[in-house]
C-alpha cells in the first residue's frame, strides 16, 4: 500500500477510535491523543470500522483498515508522551 495512502487511512482511523472513546485528548496537550485502555471502546471502533468499509465510505480493503485502526492505537501509547517527558524532569 502506498505510503500517502496509509496515511490517510490511519488518519480516519484516528477518527474512529476517537469517536468510540477509545482514544482520548490529552487535557494539557491538544492533538495528541492516548490510548484509553478501554477495550469495549475499541472493539465498538472495530465495530464502526467494519461498517464504514461495508458502505465503502473507506477507500481500502477490510484487512487494510484493520490494520491502520491497530496501527494508531499501538502508536498512542497509555500516557501522553509529552506529559511522561515534563514529568521526567531535566536529565
Ligand atoms: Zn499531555
Amino acid at each position: 500500500m502506498a505510503q500517502a495512502k496509509k496515511e490517510e487511512l490511519e488518519k480516519v482511523a484516528k477518527g474512529v477510535l476517537i469517536k468510540a472513546g477509545a482514544l482520548a485528548e490529552c487535557e494539557t496537550h491538544k492533538g495528541t491523543f492516548v490510548d484509553e485502555g478501554d477495550p469495549e471502546a475499541v472493539s465498538q471502533a472495530y465495530a464502526t470500522a467494519n461498517d464504514m468499509v461495508k458502505a465503502k465510505e473507506v477507500d481500502a480493503t477490510r484487512d487494510e483498515f484493520m490494520e491502520a485502526i491497530k496501527t494508531v492505537l499501538e502508536e498512542a501509547g497509555e500516557e501522553c508522551p509529552l506529559c511522561a517527558e515534563e514529568e521526567g524532569g531535566d536529565e
